[in-house]
């Protein structure tokens, strides 16, 4: 029984999850809720696939990742159709996120032939290290950025020889099931690369508790990605967790002050706070705080939040009802500076929102994961490293300043994995992403990700003439 007939039975049973659209609020489709023993079915499958993928040349795997990459470039509209309907992303986003995936398969498509071990100098003979690959990996994604998050993940690992089985996040399946259809079309092995949707509770920890799962990659909140890391210490599994963030966007006096303003909202508005690099708490040097809370506002109401269908739409909706409540728990009692438009109608609507916080508020020290942003002056460099580093995470953070040496002193003391200067930027995928302290372990994307699928072996070979 293949994993789609297994998935058809679920279907039958009645065994399903109904998925609705953040923007409506209107229920559009259902999809089906795996067991444990449709799990283990693709754990087996991809088992079977891994021995014969591994054993391709490099160059053969490579080629099916570059047509997999075309496959998903002639799909990019319809994936980011998809997008719009299952996550509410504004659909400009959501070709970007779908032509992402296309380049990281192209980038890790340079990966196979790439893979070079080392020959270290030994007496007597010769001495090589080959990365073999785990085996299956299990990739565990968020509903916040669906197809891009899991990209990350099942590319490098399919590159570095491996099977993988991946689970999205309940709320957004729809594109990464699309993704395991298109790796079939473009010529990828059964089993090699099987969606499996369900709950985290059964899918997700099958993949950390089965013996055949090698590796896991998890994407999601803290408190459950500490679980995972804890189920796979005591399966001796590595793991990669990336995690939540409280990030840091700090405004020193000597910036260029329109400049930072104007780039607020997307740093912070940008999938309407759904990002773990967002950076929701602003730190603004207190000489220049009056002044760039004037710049800012302007820049906040004029964010345009509406139906994603649309082209120039720069925020969506919220993922579901259960999360806006959540997101407008911060909301009730604080000091609200201003606040910019949302729609009226049905839909899971929250206005970009500007919060005048103190930095042991829960506003100031929790993910929000919504769109708002909490605001704090600061003193000096050191206020504003000690202010910085005053949250248990440390995904991302950006700082502005026209000082030289003092973009290189505050970027090496904030404590976070993913750093910009002058801009927001977060996300490339030739460079290495990941967090410090509660928001990870292990790092992502850059030259060294399919590496990271891999284990070294070392091989001795006597040369000795007997
Ligand atoms: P979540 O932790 O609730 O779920 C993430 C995934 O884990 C889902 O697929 C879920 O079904 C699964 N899961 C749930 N319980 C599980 C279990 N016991 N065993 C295995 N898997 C289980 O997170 P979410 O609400 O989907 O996503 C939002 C969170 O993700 C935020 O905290 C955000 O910061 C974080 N995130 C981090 C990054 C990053 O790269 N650091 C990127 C995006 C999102």
């Amino acid at each position: 029984m293949t994993v789609a007939e297994a998935q058809a039975r679920a279907a039958d049973r009645g065994d399903v999850f109904t998925l609705i659209d953040p923007s409506t609020g209107q229920p559009f489709q259902d999809v089906p809720r795996a067991t444990t023993a449709e799990v283990d079915a693709a754990i087996a499958d991809a088992v079977i696939a891994q021995r014969a993928w591994a054993a391709l040349a490099p160059t053969a795997r490579a080629d099916a990742l570059r047509a997999f990459a075309r496959a998903v470039e002639g799909a990019q509209e319809e994936l980011a159709q998809l997008e719009v309907r299952n996550s509410g992303h504004p659909v400009s986003s959501a070709r970007w996120e779908a032509g992402h995936v296309a380049q990281v398969l192209n980038f890790s498509a340079g990966a196979p032939e790439r893979l070079s071990g080392q020959q270290i100098p030994v007496a007597g003979g010769l001495d090589v290290t080959f990365h073999e690959p785990y085996g299956v990996v299990g990739v565990i994604v968020p509903w916040n950025f669906p197809m891009t998050i899991a990209s990350w993940g099942f590319a490098p690992a399919l590159a570095a020889g491996n099977a993988v089985v991946l689970k999205p996040a309940e709320l957004t399946p729809l594109t990464a099931i699309r993704l395991s259809e298109l790796a079939r079309e473009a010529g990828l092995p059964k089993g090699l690369f099987t969606v499996v949707t369900g709950q985290g509770s059964v899918v997700g920890e099958r993949f950390v508790t089965h013996p055949d799962v090698r590796k896991v990659v998890f994407t999601g909140s803290t408190p459950v990605g500490v679980d995972v890391a804890a189920g796979c210490a005591r399966a001796l599994k590595p793991v990669t967790l990336e995690l939540g963030g409280k990030s840091a966007n700090i405004v020193f006096g000597d910036a260029d002050l329109e400049k930072a303003a104007a780039a607020v909202p997307a740093s912070v508005f940008d999938n309407a706070g759904q990002d773990c690099c967002a950076r929701s708490r602003l730190l603004v040097q207190r000489s220049v705080y009056d002044r760039f809370l004037e710049l800012l506002e302007p820049a906040v109401t004029a964010w345009r939040v509406g139906d994603p269908h649309e082209d120039g739409t720069e925020m969506g909706p919220l993922i579901s009802a259960a999360h806006r409540s959540t997101v407008a728990g911060f909301v009730d009692g604080a000091d609200v500076a201003f606040r910019g438009s949302a729609p009226d109608g049905d839909g899971f609507w929250f206005p970009p929102t500007v919060v005048l916080a103190r930095p042991g508020q829960r506003v100031a020290q929790e993910e929000v994961f919504g769109p708002v942003v909490a605001v704090m002056p600061f003193e000096d460099e050191a206020d504003a490293i000690r202010l910085a580093n005053d949250t248990a995470y440390g995904l991302a953070g950006s700082l502005w300043t026209e000082n030289l040496g003092r973009a290189v002193r505050v970027s090496r003391a904030v404590k976070s994995g993913v750093l910009s200067v002058n801009s927001h930027s977060s996300v490339r995928y030739w460079t290495p992403f990941g967090g410090m302290k509660a928001s990870g372990l292990g790092r992502e994307l850059g030259p060294d990700a399919a590496e990271h699928f891999t284990e070294t072996k070392n091989v001795f070979f006597a040369t000795d003439a007997s």
